[in-house]
C-alpha cells in the first residue's frame, strides 16, 4: 500500500475532479464523487469536499477494498474502514462509497449531470440511454443515496458485472454513474452520455444571478433567470416539487413555486417564464436550484415527471449522513 502520491494516476483523478467540478452543469456544491482502486485500496472524494478542490488540499479518502466492502451493505458507518496511515486527517468517505467499492471498475466517477437527471424524469426518456455506444448500461429506479442505491443498482446488474466492459448506470431522479478502467476513460464516457441526453443548452443567467460560488444577498428576491427561460412544461417539472436528493435537502420539499409561493419555496418561476431566488439563499442551495432549472428545460414529452415521495424527502432530511454534509455547504 502507498500512499496517494505514489498512486499511479492520481494526477489524472486531480485533473478530471477540477475538470468535473468546474462544471456546474456535471455537479454542483459538493455534488459528485470520483473514486480510483488500486493496490487493494480505494481513493475515494470525501463527504463535504469539493471536486474544484483537489489541487488546493487532500479530497480523496482511502478505504481497504476488501474490509470496506465487507461492511458496506450492513452499516452506514465506514469511518471505521479508512486507511488512517494513509489519511489526510478529519476526512469521511462519501455516502457513495458502498456503490463505489462494489462496482468492480478501476475508475468510478458520480456526477449530478442535468441531462442524465432530465432523462431520468420519465421511463420514455430514461430508456433513451440504452442507445448509448460503447458501454453497458442500465437504468436504475430512485433509491436513497447510500446502502439502498447499492441494492438498487445490484439489483438491476445482477452480480455478474464485466469490469473490463465500460459502465453507464442512470440513477432516475439522482444523476448518473460510469465506471472504466482509468480515469481519462470514465472522463470521456461521462462526456459522452452527456452529449447524448442533453436536449437545451444550459439556461441564460440574469444580469442580478449572483457570481458563481456566491450566495443571493439578504433582502429582496433576485432574479436568476430571464423571462422566456421556462416555458409551460419546465414549470411544471419546477413546480412539482423535489425530484432529487440535492433538490430536497438543500432546497426543501418544494424548491420552485409558482409566483407568490415564498412561504412555501425558496425560488418563485414567474408567470413570464423567469425564475427568482428569495433574498440571502447560499451558493449552494442557488447552484442546484439553477440546475435544477436546466434539468427541467431538458424534459420532453408529456409523461408526467418523477418527484421524490413526502417519505423519501422525509428520509433524507432525517438521514444523519446528510445532515454531516449539510454542515459543510457554503
Ligand atoms: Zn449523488
Amino acid at each position: 500500500m502507498s500512499d496517494v502520491n505514489a498512486v499511479p494516476e492520481i494526477d489524472e483523478l486531480i485533473a478530471q475532479s477540477l475538470r468535473i467540478g468546474a462544471d456546474p452543469r456535471l455537479v454542483q456544491g459538493a455534488g459528485g464523487n470520483l473514486s480510483l482502486k488500486h493496490d487493494g485500496v480505494m481513493w475515494i472524494k470525501a463527504s463535504g469536499t469539493r471536486l474544484g478542490e483537489a489541487a488546493d488540499r487532500p479530497i480523496f479518502v482511502p478505504m481497504g477494498i476488501e474490509t470496506t466492502r465487507a461492511a458496506v451493505l450492513e452499516t452506514e458507518d465506514l469511518v471505521p474502514y479508512v486507511l488512517t496511515e494513509l489519511a489526510a486527517p478529519g476526512l469521511r468517505p462519501s455516502i457513495e462509497t458502498a456503490l463505489h467499492v462494489l462496482l468492480p471498475h478501476r475508475v468510478v466517477f458520480h456526477a449530478h449531470a442535468t441531462g442524465a437527471i432530465a432523462a431520468g424524469l420519465t421511463a420514455q426518456s430514461a430508456a433513451r440511454i440504452r442507445d448509448l455506444p460503447g458501454a453497458d448500461v442500465a437504468v436504475v429506479p430512485y433509491a436513497k443515496p447510500g446502502i439502498e442505491l447499492a441494492r438498487a443498482v445490484f439489483a438491476e446488474l445482477g452480480d455478474d458485472v464485466d469490469p473490463e466492459r465500460p459502465l453507464v448506470l442512470l440513477l432516475r431522479n439522482h444523476g448518473v454513474v460510469v465506471g472504466a478502467a482509468d480515469g481519462e476513460a470514465a472522463g470521456a464516457l461521462l462526456d459522452s452520455v452527456e452529449r447524448f441526453l442533453r436536449t437545451e443548452t444550459a439556461p441564460e443567467a440574469a444580469a442580478t444571478a449572483p457570481a458563481p460560488g456566491a450566495p443571493v444577498p439578504a433582502g429582496d428576491p433576485v432574479l436568476l433567470h430571464p423571462a422566456g427561460t421556462v416555458g409551460p412544461r419546465a414549470a411544471e417539472v419546477l413546480t412539482g416539487g423535489a425530484f432529487t436528493p440535492d433538490a430536497a435537502v438543500f432546497l426543501g420539499p418544494q424548491p420552485f413555486g409558482r409566483e407568490g409561493a415564498w412561504d412555501e419555496s425558496p425560488c418563485v418561476v414567474g408567470a413570464d417564464g423567469s425564475v427568482r431566488a428569495r433574498g440571502g439563499l447560499g451558493a449552494d442551495e442557488v447552484e442546484i436550484a439553477i440546475s435544477l432549472v436546466d434539468v427541467a428545460r431538458q424534459v420532453g414529452g408529456d409523461e408526467p415527471t418523477s418527484s421524490l415521495t413526502e417519505r423519501d424527502v422525509h428520509a433524507l432530511l432525517n438521514w444523519e449522513a446528510e445532515k454531516w454534509r449539510q454542515n459543510l455547504k457554503r
